[in-house]
């Protein structure tokens, strides 16, 4: 096998050999915004690319039309080391979490690497994860075992500074619905029951909850119908809530129960029904790994990054790859594309697209490609990774 200095010297120059097809890669996607699950056009620019870097590519995996998983083995038996794509943009906000980036990252790691499969043990995949605003595309994925056999999963978000890890919470969601009775408002009032007043009510009964719950917890809805006229009392009425907590029991065990009672008492109040349908897919935190993470930070250090620890107090998010790194050891490093714009900002999607955007996606993908060399070069990080996974999770 060759040496890892050779491989990542090899990585460098194919990038550069690759750098303008990559960057219009990313260009394309930045300029052609497309929400959770409508990702065709990305998709299909992501799979003809790998494509035709010799990976084999199934389209549509996981029941998911715009998922993809392309694969390329390499010479003998290693271990299997996913590299993730997400490439959704947010309604009416374009790119302004850089998920063209992060595509651009994960299939560039593969045109990297394709020259280099032959000489590497184990199997490269560049799975194709959509809708990670709010869709738990991965979730999706993982349940429909198209991550089964995997050894390692491996992405990086854009972010304003850059670290090994990302500060998440664990996040669930609900829609509510309120039917009570319609009535005349001036002429008739006492015969409706006012769902929008269940709605208003479950707003305060929220902001009563927030008093008693730890610090780590986010709670924030919207209405998502608020009646017809002002003249009628609304027979319907609806909302979208979102909770999270720095970890899934508490979430789920402790918080998620009361909230759901706020919702219930609203209806309570209001002599309405209420129809409550909880996310499907709720996201988990991510299980650190601190060897893929120290990997992250010597690959990122190398192409010259300045890479710090993570600080919570500096904000956190949620991600579907919380979920991935629940069940196989993840990576989900984080590397600047500006020094101060936040994700989901109009400033922030400026730079997914800018020259230092783009500096980025060729940086990127080389530490994608290689911690996944040096997984395919060495058993020890592979069984570090691993046990740090087991160790974290009991399994
Ligand atoms: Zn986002
Ligand atoms: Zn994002």
């Amino acid at each position: 096998m060759p040496q890892l200095d050779d491989v990542l010297a090899r990585i460098d120059a194919g990038l550069e050999q690759e750098r303008d097809e990559l960057l219009g890669l990313a260009h394309r996607i930045h300029a052609h915004p497309e929400v959770r699950f409508e990702e065709v056009q990305a998709s299909a620019w992501l799979t003809e690319a790998l494509e035709a870097r010799a990976f084999t590519v199934e389209r549509g995996v996981g029941g998911l039309p715009t998922a993809f998983r392309a694969r390329l083995e390499g010479r003998g038996s290693g271990p299997t080391v996913a590299v993730l794509c997400e490439y959704d943009a947010l309604p009416g906000l374009g790119h302004a979490c850089g998920h063209n980036v992060i595509a651009t990252m994960g299939a560039g790691a593969g045109f990297a690497l394709a020259p280099l499969m032959g000489e590497l043990a184990g199997t490269l995949l560049v799975i194709g994860t959509p809708a990670e605003e709010g869709g738990g595309g991965k979730v999706t994925l993982l349940e429909a075992g198209v991550f089964d056999g995997v050894d390692a999963a491996i992405m990086i978000h854009p972010y304003k500074s850059s670290h090994p890890s990302m500060g998440t919470l664990a996040a669930t969601r609900w829609d509510v619905s309120f039917r009570g009775v319609p009535a005349h408002a001036a002429m008739a009032p006492h015969l409706g029951r006012n769902a929008l007043d269940a709605v208003r009510l479950a707003f305060a009964g929220i902001d009563a909850l927030r008093q008693q719950v730890r610090d780590d917890v986010r709670m924030h809805a919207i209405v998502t119908d608020g009646g017809a006229a002002a003249n009628i009392i609304p027979e319907t009425a609806s909302m979208n809530a979102i909770a999270r907590a720095r970890d899934g029991a508490y979430l789920f065990d402790d918080l998620a129960p009361r909230l759901e009672n706020v919702f219930r008492g609203a209806a309570l109040m209001t002599g309405t029904e209420v129809d409550l349908t909880a996310s499907a897919a709720p996201y988990l935190e991510i299980v650190d790994n601190a060897p893929l993470e120290a990997a992250f930070t010597r690959h990122a250090t190398r192409r010259g990054r300045s890479v710090t620890p993570y600080d919570m107090a500096d904000g956190t998010g949620s991600t579907d790859m919380g979920n991935v790194s629940q069940a196989i050891p993840g990576l989900h490093g984080m590397l600047d594309i500006d020094d101060a714009a936040l994700p989901h900002t109009a400033a922030f999607e400026v730079a997914a697209g800018s020259p230092r955007g783009d500096a980025t996606v060729i940086d990127g993908a080389a530490v994608l490609a290689g911690i996944a060399a040096e997984l395919f070069l060495d058993p020890d990080l592979m069984a570090q990774a691993k046990a740090a996974f087991a160790e974290a999770t009991g399994r």
